[in-house]
């Protein structure tokens, strides 16, 4: 299972204009609410902990459907400047059942979307919720904002038996992975992959195949994971973008996807970096 996906939620998006739908989810008596703190998950057991709705939170943004009750979700305490995700919360993340992670995911990036977008990007008023959540609406100019995705490539570039790695200097000591990059306007995601590993490796890439896709909730991206066939092994840097790249071969990934003290350290099970890898590997 990549990271932040496997949520059995039924996104019940037919009821989202229907404030009689919203009224009956509220006091239905499954109905559940999960809590962030200042985006942070609740956690109990080793699990995401979702507590009884209370029905006198209103406030709160309507998920969907889990189980068959309504699950709501909203932020206590949270800061206008979103906290950067932790090494303690990326633990706990991977510690719990893939479901709950991947529902922090939804409640983490659509409750940070409404703190930074209380106003309207088209006329500069206030804008309220609207929708149980999945939208603001602005009473002023009559403009609807939607929840924003970030499409981000990231890609597994191989030249015969190897494959290219990169590393941030931001990164954990050791840590290397695929390289990636925001999709610009107007771009398709080939061509996404291409401009990013000549710009950042000094790379031609040829062939690109689409294998899987990631929500990454921090804030909000979508990582279209790819791979794509380098058409020469010549690397020339951008240490601007990357600290370091080298070509791995087969042996050294599988040595750092099974954890052994090697060239490099693999990213983590839940990026889809990780998968992508696993992937090539194999
Ligand atoms: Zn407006």
């Amino acid at each position: 299972m990549i990271g932040f996906t496997g949520a059995t939620l039924e996104r019940v998006d037919h009821e989202r204009d229907d404030p009689a739908a919203f009224a009956r989810a509220l006091t239905h008596p499954g109905a559940r609410l999960l809590v962030l703190h200042g985006l942070e998950p609740p956690i109990a057991d080793d699990r995401l902990a979702l507590v009884p709705m209370d029905p006198k939170r209103g406030d709160a943004l309507l998920l969907g459907n889990l189980g068959g009750a309504p699950l709501f979700a909203i932020g206590d305490g949270v800061a206008t400047a979103p906290a950067m995700r932790s090494p303690t919360l990326m633990t706990a993340l991977a510690a719990m059942p893939a479901e709950g992670a991947a529902l922090y995911g939804i409640a983490r990036s659509l409750i940070d979307w409404h703190v930074r977008h209380g106003f309207c990007a088209n006329c500069g008023q206030a804008t309220s919720v609207s929708r149980a959540g999945w939208a603001r609406a602005c009473g002023n100019c009559t403009a609807q904002h939607f929840p924003r995705t970030d499409p981000v490539v990231i890609m597994a570039v191989e030249q015969g038996d190897r494959v290219l790695l990169g590393r941030q200097p931001s990164w954990p000591p050791g840590r290397y992975s695929t390289l990636a990059g925001f999709v610009e306007v107007g771009e398709s995601i080939e061509e996404a992959v291409r401009r990013e590993v000549l710009e950042e490796a000094g790379v031609r890439v040829g062939a690109v195949r689409y294998v899987a896709s990631q929500p990454w909730p921090f804030p909000s991206q979508l990582m279209i994971g790819c791979v794509a066939i380098a058409e020469d092994d010549q690397l020339r840097i951008d240490t601007a973008e990357l600290e370091d790249a080298f070509w791995a071969t087969r042996d050294e990934v599988r040595a750092a996807l099974a954890g052994e003290s090697g060239r490099f350290v693999a990213p983590p099970a839940y990026a889809i970096a990780h998968s992508l890898l696993v992937a090539w590997a194999e």
